[in-house]
């Protein structure tokens, strides 16, 4: 089975990579609702052409007027075969790159590379998860079990529009593969960190600093003594870094400052570290007298973490793999991804079933030709045994 998943992708290396090319070329920055849907009709008319049943989504956030998102495209979810049972392939079509990003980084072949703005990070594997079901589907039905297919227009910035939608379509799921990025050489991510953003907002008192300094309240102090108080909240040995990213404060050099602020990255492996950081946040006082500080934000991608069922399912990937006269890894990345959001609801997830390649949110971003074919296969062999 898997030898013959190897020679149908082989077989499809054109189309794959004209594949690849039309989405490339097709420039999608998330905050571009018009440039994302334009790719979005690509692909659902790509996908629709294989026989896929293809939904556009509209964004939304529960507890949100939809007028309040008119910054976000449409999401696709296009499905594969009946059954009652359904695996997912996750991912997204949004980049963080600018309209025009092509003129200065041109889709082009180099050295075994193809190059191009969301290339790697993940135009591409959108692309093998579609050629990987094609496989599967060429030796199988899918009769049991559906291949649901979610691709949302929003990860960049947040998923603040496509959360709900991700969460309930992972709960009807028995798996979910995530196509982002492979670590370099090609391993898949069993662990991902979770990632807070918290902002600080200090209030004091302002005054002359040279006629009343005696009467004001320095902001600007107290959100100094509050950064140690943040930074003595990292513990590099188990993973957790809180970063104090932004900070902003004050008018005028001669006017004690009545506000600052600052904006904090926060990173955990755990859970309950997470929630530990949370809670220390979210406790922090006032070391000055008279002065205010509020504390908002939390971990809103939550960590996925290497459960039995995440490593589980590594496993079955990794025997595949092997099947087929290949090595796959795994590691761990400090990004979070959608499929931090699965994971955290029980659901087997693996990520990094994109392409294997460099550069994610860099001007050197590609992917490594040579890799797309057996990533592909291996991918096929995989959903063949989950759908089985
Ligand atoms: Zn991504």
């Amino acid at each position: 089975m898997p030898r013959q998943f190897l020679d149908y992708c082989a077989g499809q290396r054109d189309w794959l990579l004209d594949f690849i090319a039309a989405l490339v070329a097709i420039e999608s920055p998330s905050d571009d609702p018009i440039a994302v849907n334009r790719c979005g009709a690509e692909l659902a008319a790509r996908l629709s052409a294989l026989g896929a049943e293809v939904t556009r989504l509209p964004p939304s956030t529960p507890g949100l007027p939809t007028v309040a998102l008119a910054k976000a495209g449409d999401h696709l979810r296009a499905s594969f075969g009946q059954g009652p049972r359904q695996i997912l392939l996750l991912g997204h079509f949004d980049t963080v790159w600018p309209i025009g990003q092509l003129k200065t980084m041109p889709l082009k072949r180099e050295n075994g590379r193809l190059y191009g703005p969301g290339i790697f990070d993940m135009k591409a594997g959108i692309a093998l998860a579609t050629l990987a079901t094609r496989a599967v589907m060429a030796e199988d039905g899918l009769d049991q079990c559906q291949v649901v297919m979610l691709w949302t227009t929003d990860e960049e910035i947040g998923s603040t529009t496509s959360r709900a939608l991700i969460e309930a379509e992972a709960q009807r799921s028995e798996a979910v593969l995530v196509f982002e990025p492979s670590l370099p050489g090609g391993g898949l991510k069993t662990s991902r960190k979770g990632v807070g953003q918290f902002e600080m907002r200090v209030r004091g008192v302002s005054a002359h600093a040279g006629l009343d300094p005696g009467k004001g309240i320095s902001a600007v102090r107290e959100l100094a003594r509050q950064i140690i108080a943040i930074d003595d909240l990292q513990d590099p040995a188990s993973g957790v870094t809180v970063t104090v990213g932004v900070i902003e404060g004050g008018t005028r050099a001669n006017v004690v400052p009545a506000e600052a602020r600052a904006i904090i990255d926060a990173r955990a492996v755990t859970r309950a570290d997470a929630d530990r950081v949370e809670r220390a946040m979210t406790a922090l006082v006032p070391q000055i007298a008279g002065a205010q500080i509020t504390v908002t934000g939390g971990f809103d991608r939550p960590p996925l973490e290497r459960t039995a069922a995440v490593a589980g399912l590594f496993a079955a990937a990794q025997a595949v793999a092997k099947n087929l006269g290949l090595t796959l890894e795994e590691g761990s990345a400090g990004g979070g991804s959608d499929g931090n959001f699965t994971a955290a609801l029980g659901v087997p997830t693996l990520d990094g079933f994109g392409a294997v390649g460099d550069g994610a949110h860099a001007l050197h971003e590609h992917i490594e030709i040579d890799a797309l074919v057996p990533r592909a296969a291996v991918i096929a062999g995989l959903i063949a045994r989950l759908t089985a």
